[in-house]
């Protein structure tokens, strides 16, 4: 393999139900900035159906080129046609260079591509950078958050890998930016993985996604129970909030996996992360530290989340958010 063949940086963009996710305008404004300091063009991948309304806003957020590849097949994810589309882009376009945000898709999608380009892929990175000899340092935590390890892909290209949605910071939406708007065709092999839609059900409100809430009120083991938890839904109401979880709450069955916040869960980055009964374990400190505000409740002063709080109520929450939902309510009313 002659690597100096792979020139640029492309980015896999999600939609799903025809809307792009958040996190690959993300992983637009990461991709930029790598471009930028290769000195090569930013790609993004959109594989969809009826997609190509979005390309404008796609180069508005960094990118130089839009490859559309518009197919009934790619209308919702299935992980083969996707791989398929995937694979020809990138052989087409021999990027060095190829990011996928670390979502369900995501997840799917990457190693299969990487396993058919017969590449390395490393997952859920927290920070990539270049180096002089024009080599991805991807780094991401191991060995349960303890250690950051930065992988390289020396001999193999494309340099691929998944980053978790919240981690890259977009970059402001420019309407002047110009790019290049392409359309690739595909000619699907039916193979034995081929698998069809027969129906697609929308996740309902109480799915909404805790990455896109400016406001968190989290709660941890300290609540006690399923039920206490409500006093978490009354405040996060009164601010228009969402409530999420420690993995200790998920594990006691007090909330869906869906809500935790964490190396395993999601990380979040809000105007206002309250913690309630959670000590601040490294592993859930690792996806919520970069809020803007962190506030934390609990009746240990000496629990870990104060040293990562801008403020801290030692206290227990049975008793301080009821007075704090009582304040807050006289201010809203
Ligand atoms: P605890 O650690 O039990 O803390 C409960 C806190 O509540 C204590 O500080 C206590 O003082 C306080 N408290 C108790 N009662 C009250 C009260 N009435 N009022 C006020 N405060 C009170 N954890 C995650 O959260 N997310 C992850 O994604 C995650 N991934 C992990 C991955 C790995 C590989 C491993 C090994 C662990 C992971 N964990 C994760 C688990 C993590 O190590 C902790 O066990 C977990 O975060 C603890 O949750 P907690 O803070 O709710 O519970």
């Amino acid at each position: 393999m002659n690597l100096n063949d792979y020139r640029g940086v492309l980015v896999f963009v999600e939609q799903r139900s025809n809307e792009i996710q958040n996190v690959s305008l993300e992983l637009l404004g990461k991709g930029r900035k790598i471009a930028d300091e290769l000195g090569v063009s930013l790609m993004a991948v959109l594989p969809g159906y009826e997609a190509k309304k979005h390309a404008k806003l796609l180069v508005e957020y960094g990118a130089d080129k839009v490859i559309l590849v518009d197919d009934k097949a790619l209308e919702i994810f299935t992980t083969e046609p996707y791989t398929q589309a995937l694979v020809k882009v990138i052989n087409d376009e021999k990027p060095e260079v190829v990011l996928f945000g670390a979502t369900s898709i995501g997840r799917d999608l990457a190693p299969r591509i990487s396993a058919r380009l017969q590449t390395g892929l490393t997952a859920d990175c927290t920070s990539l950078e270049v180096d002089e000899d024009r080599m991805l340092l991807m780094t991401r935590p191991a060995f349960g958050g303890n250690i950051m390890a930065t992988i390289v892909s020396p001999d193999h290209r494309p340099q691929m890998s998944t980053v978790r949605p919240g981690v890259m910071t977009k970059l402001e939406r420019d309407a002047t930016r110009k790019g290049e708007i392409v359309h690739v065709d595909m000619k699907f092999e039916k193979n034995s993985q081929y698998v069809e839609v027969i129906s697609f059900e929308q996740e309902t409100e109480e799915k909404m996604d805790i990455q896109e809430s400016n406001v968190l009120i989290s709660g941890g083991r300290g609540v006690g129970s399923a039920e206490n938890f409500s006093l978490l839904y009354d405040l996060a109401d009164e601010l228009s909030g969402l409530v999420s979880a420690s993995r200790a709450a998920v594990d006691s069955g007090w909330m869906d996996h869906d809500r935790q916040v964490g190396q395993t869960g999601k990380t979040v980055r809000p105007n206002l992360y309250l913690a309630c009964g959670i000590s601040g374990a490294i592993q859930h400190v690792a996806g919520m530290e970069e809020a803007d505000l962190i506030i934390a409740i609990n009746k240990d002063k000496g629990a870990p989340i104060f040293d990562v709080s801008d403020l801290g109520i030692v206290g227990d929450v049975h008793k301080v958010l009821p007075f704090v939902i009582e304040e807050i309510k006289k201010i809203n009313d």
